[in-house]
């Protein structure tokens, strides 16, 4: 049992900043997301972007603001289960949470803050009938740990800058025995820099390139064996393969949150804009995944709330004490 002050859910921008928040009050806190790394949408969907009304900061890439945002909330030693989405909730006899993932991981604290942003992001299945049975057997919708793939045969599908990428990297630091790339179309959607570099390492034999061309079928016994491919003009193509690794992106979905009993509007919590606390006492929303009137899905925006929902945590946490606010200018950060 993981113990602490604050479970946050959802390591994105807001809840990462809600961590130096909650520990300028000395509340500790435990992040849970169900992506491998923190930084939510900036880390998963534009890490390269600049965003340009982060205040203070003209301009900062994404997954800058990100790094930048770790860096101060180091101090306050947070702990982090990530990869692992929050699966239920249930409340003990002595007001505690206990939060439970779907790897069976358990967490325990007085408070629970959802800063789920627009919810779990959900793998896109392409419609291949077996795909199911082969998912842990050779099938990966995420790379997590490139070297699983150390001198095995890989079929990538996708088009996009995931599909590219690592199709890339696998074949360029000879980690695959061989990659196959497989794209239904003859252009990319990803960056041309990395469409160059998959043409030219196709055309010197590092990669092979099938475009126009579909995965069709999967086959194998007790682990995946074998890959089929439908090719628009030339029909069937089998690959003996040890994995196939589908990257058409992600899909949010609010996910196991939405059957917590919490007031839901829209796909997003509601709630009351004093402190951002939701229906159910000792539960906050914030960020992306909260809704009420006049709400702005914006950084800077759940950044606020954040700092506002943790003041209302501090006084259910310690109702005997009074908190004075204090500028980091005169207090510094003292950490843990
Ligand atoms: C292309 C693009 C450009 C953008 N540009 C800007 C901009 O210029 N300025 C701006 O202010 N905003 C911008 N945004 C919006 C901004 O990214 C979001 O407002 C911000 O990411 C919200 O932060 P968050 O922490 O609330 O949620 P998110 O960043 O969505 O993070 C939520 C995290 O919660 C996790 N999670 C959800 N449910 C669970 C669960 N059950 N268990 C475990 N983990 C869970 C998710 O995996 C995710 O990592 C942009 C968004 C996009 C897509």
């Amino acid at each position: 049992m993981i113990e602490t002050d604050i479970i946050i859910i959802g390591a994105g921008p807001v809840g990462l900043f809600t961590v130096f928040e909650a520990g300028l009050l000395k509340l500790r806190c435990h992040l849970i997301d169900s992506l491998p790394q923190a930084g939510g949408q900036c880390s998963e969907i534009y890490p390269k972007k600049p965003i340009y009304d982060i205040p203070g900061f003209p301009s900062i890439l994404a997954g800058e603001l990100i790094d930048n945002l770790m860096e101060q909330a180091a101090p306050f030693k947070p702990g982090f289960t990530l990869g692992e989405a929050a699966l239920s909730i249930e409340k003990t006899a002595d007001e505690q949470f206990i939060v439970t993932t779907v790897k069976g991981t358990k967490h325990q604290a007085p408070i629970v803050m959802i800063a789920g942003g627009l919810g779990v992001f959900e793998p896109r299945k392409p419609p291949i009938d077996a795909i199911v049975d082969f998912e842990d057997k050779g099938v990966e919708y995420i790379i997590k740990d490139p070297s699983i793939y150390q001198d095995k045969v890989c079929v990538i599908a996708g088009g996009g800058d995931s599909a590219l990428d690592w199709s890339i990297y696998l074949a360029e630091r000879n980690i695959a025995k061989k990659v196959h790339l497989v794209h239904r179309s003859s252009s990319f959607r990803g960056h041309l820099d990395s469409v160059q570099k998959v043409i030219d390492m196709a055309e010197s034999g590092q990669i092979n390139l099938i475009t126009e061309a579909e995965v069709t079928g999967l086959s194998g016994s007790g682990k995946l064996e074998k890959v089929h491919v439908t090719h628009q003009k030339n029909g069937e193509i089998v690959i003996d393969a040890d994995h196939f690794i589908p990257l058409f992106g992600l899909k949010p979905s609010l996910g196991p949150i939405a059957d917590w009993g919490l007031e839901i509007e829209k796909s997003a919590i509601k709630v009351n804009t004093l402190d951002y606390s939701t229906n159910i006492p000792g539960i906050y929303a914030i960020g992306d995944v909260n809704t009420y009137e006049n709400k702005l899905k914006l950084i800077l925006c759940g950044f606020h709330e954040g700092t506002l929902a943790v003041q209302s945590a501090f006084a259910r946490i310690h109702p005997e004490k009074k908190n004075v606010l204090k500028y980091t200018t005169v207090n510094g950060v003292q950490g843990f």
